[in-house]
This record gives C-alpha cells, structure tokens and sequence, in this order.
C-alpha cells in the first residue's frame, strides 16, 4: 500500500505571503473549498469509501491521490502536516500520536541490527530509555557522546552510524548544540542528522536550514500549546517521511495522531508566534530575577551571556525561548522546598503550556537514574527546570522570588 495523499491539500488563497504567523494560520486549508468555512473540517472517519473498485485498485497502487484508511491518512491530519513541513522548512511532515511517537518511528524504519547512532548525553529520559533499553535490545550500537565536544563525536562516527541524535537546547539543562557543524561531521560518514526541536519550536530555531536531515517534535508542548493533547511529528524530505508514513507508522509503531489531536494542534498553530514572543520576554526577565538572587548556584538560559553557548544560541536561535533552568545552592533538599513553595507555578511534568510549570528532575523526571548517572548526563540534585507560561509577568516574578526565598 503507498501513500499518496500529499497532493490533496489545497493551498491557502495567498501563498506568496510569508511571514510566520500567516503562514501557521493560512497554509494548508483553503475555506472555499469548504463552503468558507475558516477552520479545517474535522474529518472522524476510520474508513473511505471508493466510487468503483478500478478507484480502489488506483488508490491502492499509489496511481491516484485519495483516502483509504485513517492509519495511512487522514484530511484533517493533512493539512496539519503542510503546515508542518512549511514552517520547518522541509519537504514533507508526518504528524503522529506523540512525540515518542515519531521517535520510534523514525528510528524503527531506518536502523537494522549492526548499525549505530550517535546520541548527544544529555536527552529528553523517555528517548534515553528507548535507545537504551529498546533499540540496543535489538543489536543497535548507542553511543553516547558531549555534542559540544568536536573530537569525540568524530570519533565515535563510523561507516555503520546511521543517525546522530540530539535537542537543542537539550532537556533539561540547556546545553545549545551546533547543529551545522554536527551535520557537517556526520555527513562526513553518511550520516543522517536528527534533531528534537521541542523546545524552540520552528518559530525560534530551523534545523533543516542549519543542514539536519529530519527534525522531531513533541506536538503536545509548545506547537499545540494548551496542554489537552499528546501528539508528535517528523519533518524531512519527502521521499523519507513516505517511507517512515507506509513502514514505520503503518506497519511497526502504528503511532496514528487522531483527527481531533491534529486540529487542535492546528488551531494552536494560530497563535504560535504571539505565544512564543511572550514566553521569550517573560523567561528572559525571569532568568535575570533568578541569576540575581543569593539562593542559586547557576542559571541556563540561552539568553544570558554567563550561558557557555551564549553566542552560538544567539546564531542558531531567533530568541532564547521559555524554558530556564537554574541550580539550587542547597542540593536536592532546596529543589524539593522551592518546589512546595511556589503557588501560581504549577509542579508539572511537561512545557510549553499557558501555565507555568516547574519540574525538579532530581525528584521527578529522573528519580530512576542513580545520582552518578544523573551527574554524568548534567543533571545535578538541585537543578530545576521552569516553562514560563503566559501568565503576567508581574505575578509570576512574586511568585518565583518567594520560592526563591524558601529555596535557600
Ligand atoms: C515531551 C518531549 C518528548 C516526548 O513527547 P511526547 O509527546 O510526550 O511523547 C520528546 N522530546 C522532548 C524534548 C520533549 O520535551
């Protein structure tokens, strides 16, 4: 069974605009091909029926456009994906059931045993625990490498990497990776460059542009931005995300995004740029107040010029974002009293929400890890880590200054 469905979306009536913004709410959805209506259909359907068999033996060879079944695709999901793969810049997207999701997918259509990746140290825990436990369970080399470090990741490349892996900024500690030159390297030897850009969101950062070959998101954080859906997605060239769509997700993972997912994340697309800008200025004060104040060891923000990769986040990215993470001078004690003391932030898992959320990685994301395993992948006991949601900046830097008193 192929995959041709791309070419059924229309395109929005002025496609020479541009900007950012009009292109998240225009792209991909033209109302008059459905009665003006200004937001895209929602299409609730598993099935589509073919007008005679010679339609359904074309559909299923790949000869005409069209629905077959909503595993393989979907109207409402289509038109998520052009929207997608504009903003990204690439060729093509694939939106899927989570951002873990399109991890695996990707991974499970590309890699065979005897092969290896190259991974960055420092990744979000549900994907170190897939290249750990799932894909080396299946005779996958993972290697784990400082992206900032130029001469290991040269030499852990080898003829047999297929992918080198990375977030930038990597969760939860900040660290900002090259992506130009780690696509350089790895191209070197053939390999492909994979980078999770959950945290930037295209808005803020473009990996294709820096020479990645795919990029991955976690839909369910800033892209649909409301916190009521867990979706993902993968951009690439077009050619490969056909292969990840009719292998990967068809026949391995099955890691479909539901049509209701995919409209949310389209109408949270809307307002993506102003939701972005405000996240950018209100991190950018709070990592100040936080940076300033005698209960911390450190802060990373991209945005600070103390960050180590200050000058290359100001290349790479077109604003710091909203995530912060900062180190208690206390330990893990401290992280655990600032973590009761704050009122408006909400302690939360997860990012990129209309609320803020704090997380303490020591006592939550990474509570499995043994204190050496957390250290050697930069997670010390005190760090906490902020999404700055969009809350007035002025009740939210009262709240984050008392934590900050109690976190002493
Ligand atoms: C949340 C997250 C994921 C996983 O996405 P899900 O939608 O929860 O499956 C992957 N990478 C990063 C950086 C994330 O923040």
């Amino acid at each position: 069974m192929k995959n041709v469905v791309e070419s059924l979306t229309t395109p929005a009536a002025d496609t020479t605009a541009t900007g950012f913004s009009t292109r998240a709410i225009h792209h991909g959805h033209d109302p008059f091909a459905h009665h003006g209506a200004l937001n895209p259909p929602l299409y609730l359907s598993a099935t589509y029926a073919f007008e005679s068999t010679a339609q359904g033996q074309r559909r299923f060879r790949g000869e005409e456009p069209g629905y077959i079944y909503s595993r393989v695709g979907n109207p409402t999901e289509s038109v998520l994906e052009e929207k997608l793969a504009v903003l990204e810049g690439g060729e093509a997207a694939l939106a899927m059931a989570s951002g873990m999701g399109a991890i695996t997918s990707l991974f499970w259509t590309f890699v065979a045993p005897g092969d290896e990746v190259v991974v960055d140290m420092t990744l979000y825990g549900c994907t170190y625990a897939f290249l750990t436990e799932g894909l080396r369970k299946f005779g996958i080399g993972v290697h784990f490498v400082d992206l900032g470090d130029t001469a290991a990741l040269r030499a852990a490349l080898t003829d047999r990497t297929r992918f080198v892996f990375f977030e930038t900024p990597a969760n939860p500690n900040m660290r900002v990776v090259d992506i130009a030159m780690v696509a350089e390297l790895a191209h070197r030897v053939g390999a492909r460059v994979v980078v999770d850009n959950t945290y930037c969101t295209p808005y803020l950062q473009r990996p294709l542009e820096h020479g990645a070959d795919f990029v991955v998101h976690s839909l369910t954080k800033y892209l649909s931005g409301h916190g009521d859906l867990i979706a993902g997605a993968v951009i690439g060239r077009r050619e490969d995300i056909q292969q990840i769509h009719a292998h990967g997700v068809k026949d391995m993972t099955g890691a479909v995004i539901s049509p209701l997912d995919a409209y949310l994340t389209i109408r949270g697309l809307k307002t993506l740029e102003l939701r972005m800008d405000r996240h950018c200025a209100s991190a950018a004060q709070l990592a100040e107040l936080i940076a300033a104040h005698r209960a911390v060891d450190a802060v990373y923000y991209p945005g600070l010029p103390s960050h180590p990769q200050y000058r290359l986040a100001q290349r790479q990215m077109r604003a710091p974002g909203g995530m912060i993470a900062f180190e208690l001078k206390g330990g893990y004690d401290a992280g655990v009293r600032f973590m009761d003391a704050v009122r408006l932030a909400m302690r939360a898992v997860s990012l990129g929400d209309a609320e803020t959320l704090v997380q303490h990685p020591a006592s939550m994301t990474h509570i499995t890890y043994p204190p050496e395993e957390r250290a050697r992948h930069g997670i010390s006991e005190g760090l906490v880590r902020l999404s700055v949601g969009l809350e007035n900046i002025e009740d939210l830097v009262v709240d984050i200054r008392n934590a900050l008193d109690h976190g002493r």
